[in-house]
């Protein structure tokens, strides 16, 4: 797990062009700036940027802070960005408004930079700490890669984006074989760096940002392509089999000589009677055969 090249970004909010150039000047050592002259604009910078935190004016033409901030919580993927309020000098009312809509805490105009500063940065750490929590808990400790917990939650996500947009979804599992044996042989340290190797190899070989492979449990993985269909699946399979086997790792039980893996691959269009679990069934069905023909292998169906 690597938190060291997490950039943090704030979006700043304001119809004033000074305050805009106030903040940034003042914020940029400390993160990457974004920003918004509007409620309109930073609804949509909020969600294609997703931020770590907000600074958002309360008086602004059309839309005002108030509004935006209700927006970006009625929002899944906006209502965790944290918020501070910029409110009018003494105006005790909207900062009351503001913390009971969610915001974070609140800074008045005209700006201290020192206290702008100081309760930004308590933002941004607060963020920081949640982000690594966020990784340790979805994170595989072994492999370092996805565990089964993040790959329900992201499963589950993939899964209903594709029912939306009716496109096929892709769904990978993929065993090591003779793994039993590779331990037996080798011992349990051996093991765990060739999971760990077999793993980074299967996450370096997917190539769109949406595919993402988990650690299923033991030696198993899974691989979820979404708006994929089975051609892109059997391409991947085809991939993924030659990657493994070309990291060359060597195995003194294995007829192939050398770690491998079977791949079970299917596809399907979201709906009511091709559910999740029957997807999942179908997969391993497949994997199993891919294993009764001699392993090394993909199947798809
Ligand atoms: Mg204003």
């Amino acid at each position: 797990m690597n938190f060291s090249n997490y950039e943090q970004s704030i979006l700043i909010v304001d119809d004033e062009k000074s305050n805009r150039n106030i903040l940034t000047e003042l914020l940029s050592p400390v993160a990457r700036i974004i920003l918004a002259k509007n409620g309109e604009q930073a609804l949509k910078k909020a969600l294609q940027h997703k931020p770590d935190l907000i600074l958002l004016d309360i008086i602004m033409p059309d839309i005002d802070g108030f509004e935006v901030m209700t927006s970006l919580q009625s929002h899944p993927e906006t209502q965790h960005i944290s918020v501070i309020f910029i409110t009018g000098f003494h105006d005790e009312f909207a900062e009351e408004e503001g913390l009971s809509l969610g915001a974070r805490d609140y800074v008045t105009k005209p700006f201290s930079n020192a206290i702008v500063m100081a309760r930004v940065k308590t933002q941004l750490e607060l963020k920081k700490k949640e982000h690594q929590l966020h990784l340790l808990a979805n994170t595989d400790i072994l492999t370092g890669i996805n565990n089964r917990r993040q790959y329900e939650t992201l499963f589950e996500k993939e899964w209903n984006r594709c029912w939306r947009s009716q496109k096929p979804l892709s769904y990978l599992l993929i065993d090591i074989d003779y793994f039993k044996k590779y331990n037996d042989s080798l011992g349990h340290s051996a093991g765990d760096e060739t999971l760990t190797k077999v793993a980074e190899c299967l996450e370096s070989s997917l190539d769109r940002p949406a595919d993402f492979v988990a650690r299923y449990g033991g030696e198993e993985f899974v691989i979820i392509l979404p708006e994929s269909d089975l051609t892109a699946a059997e391409h991947v399979s085809k991939k993924l089999c030659d990657n493994i086997f070309n990291m060359k790792i060597e195995h003194p039980k294995s007829p192939h000589k050398f770690i491998t893996i079977s791949i079970g691959a299917t596809s399907t269009i979201p709906s009511e009677e091709f559910n999740k679990n029957k997807l999942l069934n179908k997969a391993d069905d497949l994997l199993y055969g891919a294993k009764d023909k001699g392993r090394n292998q993909y199947i798809c169906g």
